[in-house]
């Protein structure tokens, strides 16, 4: 039987871990954490089907020299990241052209477009469906003019194929009654869903990996093993050495080290992003909700309901500022003004973002036997499921139904 170690035990890299295992392989996942205790666990949770627009388009070049002079504002640059950051924010920019914000949407909605199917089959397989919930997400404006400003990446959206309906703020306020009954409009994202809980999505898929005999062991991968043009083994930061026949490089935000350690360089960020879940929030909240505008989203979690959100670029081994989740919290109110805000519990989870929104999915470029899952950005929940299926769909040199070179990672 062949051996695949994947490194990151975040919801990729579990879920690449049962897919490779559906095939045959003994799968080992090397992990210094918990499962999904990174960026996965902090995330709210929507499979975001229709998030195809990447983060570079008009809007948010606008709007993010004055996002960044507000200290309560969504984006944020922290004191000497400017530098490092720089090469990775010229490509994100040259990333806002019309032509290729086209042409990004379109590559992107390749993988979402099944993205819930890709969900439900794998979590059905798995005897895991309870993990989804069946309501879609609101997207809540404050005013007619705000929702004029996205219509046209909307728009593009519906022109994907995607579900997208627009109700006022006071049909808003029937399907979701603790909302504040002020917001102009609103727009269902009909064919999103969200998982029942961010945490519990992962630990079970993790349950259900170590059941079906898969390994996990709590260690870092600190730099491979070479020959010609494999790897042969992964070194740990204990000292040991991991032999397999295969490697799929799922560390999250991560990655980025461990490929370029293979002469890979990607572009990747290490965006952190904050939760803040409250057990009694005095409200009920059934459907995800986001609001933009604030630069967060409302999802009931079984453990709570989270407001997850926040942009902050800050270098890897940053500790989290938890003012930016407190923030997050007291803007909630905006949305779900009766808001119970005793006793949160917060996480940071930092995505990772590449210049093009789009992941890395794919060999090592010069590597045989090396694959790279990561750079999932706001996307990696959403598109867990579908890394898993392509990534095994590779490794057994099966046909992909869409073509993969839009995602290799030597296109940095
Ligand atoms: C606030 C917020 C809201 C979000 N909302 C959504 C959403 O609604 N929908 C959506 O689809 N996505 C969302 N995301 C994005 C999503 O959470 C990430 O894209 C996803 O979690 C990335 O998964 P991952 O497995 O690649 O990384 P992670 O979950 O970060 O996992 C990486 C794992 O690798 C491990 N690791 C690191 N270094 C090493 C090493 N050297 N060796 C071994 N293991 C290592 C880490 O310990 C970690 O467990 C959100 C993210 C945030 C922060």
């Amino acid at each position: 039987m062949q051996k695949v170690i994947v490194i990151g035990g975040g919801v990729v890299g579990i879920s690449c871990a049962l897919k490779l295992q559906d095939e045959g392989y003994e799968v080992t996942v090397l992990d210094p954490g918990k499962p999904g205790e990174g960026a996965s666990w902090a995330s709210c949770g929507s499979i975001a089907v229709s998030e195809v627009v990447p983060l570079s388009k008009p809007g948010t070049m606008r709007r993010a020299p004055g996002w960044m002079l507000d200290p309560t504002g969504p984006l944020t640059l922290r004191a000497g990241s400017a530098l490092r950051v720089l090469p990775w924010f010229l490509r994100f920019a040259g990333n806002a052209r019309a032509s290729q914000i086209d042409k990004i949407s379109r590559e992107i909605s390749a993988l979402t477009r099944t993205a819930l199917a890709d969900t439900q089959a794998f979590l059905g397989a798995l005897g895991l469906s309870d993990l989804l919930r069946h309501q879609p997400v609101i997207e809540l404006y404050d005013s007619a003019q705000d929702l004029e400003h996205e219509r046209v990446f909307h728009d593009a959206r519906r022109a994907l194929g995607f579900e997208l309906e627009e109700i006022s703020g006071a049909q808003a306020a029937e399907l979701e009654p603790s909302i504040a009954s002020d917001f102009a409009c609103a727009v269902v994202l009909k064919d999103w869903r969200s998982v029942v809980d961010a945490k519990r999505f992962v630990v079970d898929l993790h349950k259900v990996f170590v059941e079906r005999g898969g390994k996990t062991e709590r260690v870092g991968a600190k730099g491979f093993v070479r020959e010609d043009h494999k790897v042969t083994a992964v070194h740990d930061d204990k000292g040991d050495a991991h032999i397999a026949d295969q490697f799929v490089i799922a560390a999250g935000a991560y990655s980025r080290r461990l490929a370029a350690e293979l002469d890979c360089p990607i572009q990747m960020e290490g965006v952190i992003g904050y939760q803040t879940s409250f057990v009694d929030p005095g409200v009920t909240v059934e459907h995800g909700l986001i609001y933009a505008k604030g630069g967060f989203g409302i999802t009931p979690y079984e453990s709570g309901l989270a407001i997850a959100g926040s942009i902050e670029f800050a270098h890897l081994d940053a500790q989290p500022n938890w003012k930016r989740a407190d923030i997050l919290v007291q803007k909630a109110k905006r949305v779900v003004p009766d808001l119970e805000t005793r006793n949160g519990e917060r996480r940071f989870g930092r995505r990772p973002l590449t210049p093009d929104t789009k992941p890395i999915i794919g060999k090592v470029p010069g590597m045989h036997n090396v694959m790279l899952a990561t750079g999932h950005g706001q996307l990696g929940v959403t598109l867990a499921a579908t890394t898993g299926r392509l990534v095994s769909e590779m490794m057994t040199g099966r046909q992909t139904e869409i073509d993969m070179s839009a995602y290799k990672a030597d296109r940095f």
